[in-house]
């Protein structure tokens, strides 16, 4: 996958599409950063369609779909129009800022019976699902400070996708100034929920934003990450898979949200803001 002189991405499975509702080129040293939306749709076509009709005055500039077909509407060099009202860190209306990546995702689902209901009215099985307590990292929100404190559910994203994005994220790194990474929801957190919980942001940004303090080279693909949630109301985090493993930090409470990073023996190694061990039993997948 790289990036054309003229902004496009070219690879396998990528095509290009152009939607006729963007701005003018990027001010110098712009963009430096990228914003990940889900589509909360059904399909990546009926977003791509969305995201092309002029009047709707929405656009992004890739659209990921779940099998990892790829659609550019906008030039890379090009504002497109997906953050909306949005602010962070004394910035104000990330459009002119970012490049948005819109995924194909359902977004927030409601349980109804054994299935699970997207707002457009389908259901999706359990394997799709993932429960989780939506927060947000943002400064108009408190660090840290969960905006919802219960758990709900929300559409998976396929392993291909988080794959893609973070493929996609490295090139436009290596293209543009790209300095950092957000999600629609800490640049808007009381209108927007997207990516949601189910998408692994801090794994992202962790291996994309920092890939040169990881261990592994740049060149090495990182494994992807699915998140869980503690359902114990304290759980033990262990610096090995034994219960006589010494416990590297307080226990983590009922909620959090981990990725988990391997299994072994009945056993999760996960990621918190430190890496432990923890009973399996007590993490919800
Ligand atoms: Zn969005």
């Amino acid at each position: 996958m790289t990036i054309s002189d003229t902004h496009r991405l070219e690879g396998d499975g990528v095509i290009y599409k152009e939607s006729p509702n963007h701005g003018g080129a990027f001010s110098a040293d712009l963009p430096d950063t990228i914003i990940i939306h889900y589509t909360a749709g059904a399909s990546a076509e009926s977003a791509v369609k969305t995201l092309c009709d002029p009047r709707m005055k929405v656009s992004a500039h890739l659209v990921i779909g779940r099998d990892g077909a790829i659609t550019q509407l906008v030039p890379f060099d090009t504002v497109a129009w997906h953050a909306g009202k949005s602010s962070y860190k004394g910035r104000v209306g990330f459009n002119k800022y970012a490049i948005g990546i819109e995924v194909d995702n359902a977004g927030r689902l409601t349980k109804s019976g054994d299935e699970y209901v997207a707002w457009f009215g389908r259901a999706y099985p359990e394997k799709e699902v993932v429960e989780a307590v939506h927060r947000v990292d943002s400064p108009s929100i408190g660090l840290n400070r969960p905006n919802e404190s219960e758990p709900s559910y929300w559409h998976r994203y396929t392993e291909k996708q988080i794959a893609l994005v973070q493929e996609v994220c490295v090139e436009l790194m290596d293209a543009y100034e790209i300095s950092s990474i957000l999600g629609h929801e800490e640049i808007a957190p009381q209108r927007k929920t997207d990516p949601g919980p189910a998408f692994p942001l801090d794994t992202l940004r962790e291996r994309v934003l920092y890939r040169d303090r990881a261990d592994e080279g740049p060149e090495k693909s990182p494994p992807v990450r699915h998140p869980g949630m503690v359902t114990a109301s304290r759980l033990n985090i262990r610096s090995g898979p034994m219960r006589s493993a010494a416990p590297i930090a307080p226990p983590l409470s009922q909620g959090t949200m981990v990725e988990i990073v391997q299994e072994s023996n009945g056993w999760l190694e996960v990621q918190v803001q430190t890496r432990g061990w923890v009973k399996k039993e007590y993490i919800k997948t």
